[in-house]
């Protein structure tokens, strides 16, 4: 590919994630958006949620019938002009470090909120990581066929609870079974809404933001009431600013109904507008790479083990930051200084899983693997090294004490740990009193995953107990004397051989605060 090509497909990439609390409408809106991307043909599935028959099993035979996976880790599409990644992150009980380390490999994420509920906790944790990157994070009230709460109080909500300003790209027209559509500030005009997917249907206004032609909705009481409310939210809101929607200081706010497909169209539209491309990543060196840059690179934010006892690789998902890549190219990797070539990769295309010939900055690709990588490894080709910076760690909440359940066979156990934990998918501790190992997780797949590959790849049967702790907190060693440990508290190592406290709960931590005000203690992120 030459410049000018890399440079334009580059161009044309959007990266992202759906951050969201379960049961918000993640996978509604992303099977809408595969619709639009002429990915998925029938909106059976649709039809199906909407008479109340639809299963989870339903999505898993379109998965199997057009090969494509909506639980699978990325969505490949092309829309008006752009080819548009969708990265999966897993919420419901498979939330784990990993849909945490996915928003490191995404360019901007769409936070899809449930209108009736508000801001609810998985929703504020994954946004807390997007806020630290400083992404651009475009917001899609869902719902809004159903009652819903006041548009005014889910913004001022998102405001106060998550601290980001907010920019109203529409204003709902009534709401569940009085909703008649969007007074859509931003396009000026009116979106109206059908119960049933009948497609858009608009009506133009005028200058001054009245109805330009005649509709049974001017003498309608709620339409007045909207006038009223859109004004004042043009005058006491925010300025509209694509400059702090990029820094991730605004977020635009759109309104919706990802089931009746009614808003979706508008904001993919919206958000393809003022969505960045991928952008210049820094190195460890504070270099930054070029995403159009001759040299390929790119860094590794996820390992998925096989669950397949039979099949024991792995895949390990890599984020192209710069560059194209080719199959069956070699690349060196930075941690190990080793060339290696890299002949077995899949892309994931959201209609096959096909696989790769080429990708480019933007893209995530997927190396078979068969233990070379590590979780934020940097691979790249060229003559200048490339080391993109570590993933961070993630505080973990759930913990369980491990032991081998065959005294005799420790040292398969400790080589099995050992290896797991280099690989970065859980948190290891070890206790001051006791030696106990200790495992840290974000979500209890990773437990379940572990106790799998140790047993499938390391024959050791291991016994978790699950203790009650919730709450890490790390302590300057300096301030640190073994007797604060109490029954409130249990004091640990990590890996690096630095202390912390798990604290059952908040009350605990509050009551070690109390006693010890001059300790100060810390949380990863
Ligand atoms: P996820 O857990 O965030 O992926 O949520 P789903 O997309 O599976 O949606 C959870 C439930 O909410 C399902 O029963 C959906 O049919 C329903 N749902 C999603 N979007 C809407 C919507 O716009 N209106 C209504 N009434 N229900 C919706």
């Amino acid at each position: 590919m030459d410049k000018n090509k890399l440079d334009s497909e580059v161009d044309k990439r959007r990266t992202f994630a759906i951050i969201s609390h379960p049961d918000a409408g993640k996978t509604t809106i992303t099977e809408q958006l595969l619709l639009f991307g002429g990915v998925l043909r029938s909106a059976g599935t649709v039809k199906a949620k909407k008479s109340g028959n639809f299963a989870k099993s339903d999505w898993m035979e379109i998965e199997k019938k057009r090969g494509i996976s909506v639980t699978s880790s990325v969505m490949q599409f092309d829309y008006a002009g752009k080819r548009i990644n969708i990265l999966d992150t897993p919420g419901h009980e498979d939330f784990s470090e990993d849909t945490y380390r996915t928003l490191m490999a995404v360019d901007s994420a769409v936070m899809v909120i449930d209108a009736a509920k508000g801001i609810e906790p998985q929703t504020k944790k994954l946004f807390q990581i997007c806020k630290m990157r400083g992404i651009p994070i475009f917001t899609f009230m869902n719902k809004l066929d159903r009652d819903s709460r006041e548009p005014l109080d889910l913004i001022s909500e998102l405001e106060d609870v998550l601290g980001i300003d907010a920019y109203a790209m529409n204003w709902p027209i009534g709401m569940g079974k009085g909703l008649k559509g969007l007074y859509d500030i931003y396009n000026n005009r009116i979106e109206l809404y059908h119960s049933e997917d009948k497609g858009q249907d608009f009506l133009p206004l005028n200058d001054d933001g009245t109805l330009a032609v005649d509709s049974d909705l001017a003498t309608d009481s709620i339409y007045k009431q909207v006038l009223d409310e859109v004004e004042l939210v043009k005058d006491a809101g925010n300025e509209f600013d694509p400059e702090k929607i990029a820094e991730g200081k605004l977020t635009p706010v759109f309104f919706g109904s990802a089931l009746t497909n009614f808003g979706v169209k508008t904001f993919l539209d919206a958000y393809l507008q003022f969505a960045p491309a991928p952008a210049a990543h820094q190195t460890v060196a504070e270099n930054k790479v070029q995403p159009d840059s001759k040299d390929f690179s790119g860094f590794v934010f996820k390992i998925q083990a096989n669950m397949n006892p039979q099949h024991r690789d792995r895949i390990a998902f890599v984020r192209i930051c710069s560059g194209e890549f080719e199959r069956g190219m070699d690349v060196n990797l930075t941690r190990t200084s080793k060339k290696m070539r890299l002949s077995n990769s899949t892309q994931f295309m959201a209609d096959t899983r096909e696989t790769v010939e080429n990708a480019v900055a933007g893209d995530i690709v997927g190396l078979y693997d068969t233990g070379n990588f590590q979780i934020g490894d940097t691979i790249y080709t060229g003559k200048n090294v490339v080391e993109y910076p570590k993933l961070p760690q993630f505080t973990p909440e759930i913990f369980m004490r491990v032991t081998a359940k065959n005294v005799m066979k420790q040292k398969s156990f400790h080589k099995g740990m050992q290896q797991l934990v280099q690989e970065g998918a859980i948190q290891l501790y070890q206790s001051y009193s006791t030696g106990d190992y200790i495992l840290g997780a974000v979500g209890q797949l990773q437990f379940e995953v572990f106790q799998f590959r140790m047993l499938n790849e390391y024959h050791s049967e291991v016994v978790m107990t699950p203790l009650g702790h919730k709450i890490a907190r790390w302590i300057d060693p300096q301030q640190l004397d073994e007797n604060m440990a109490s029954s409130r508290n249990m004091l640990v190592k990590d890996l690096n051989e630095q202390p912390l406290f798990l604290f059952e709960n908040e009350f605990a931590e509050r009551w070690f605060a109390d006693k010890y005000p001059d300790v100060k203690l810390f949380s990863l992120l």
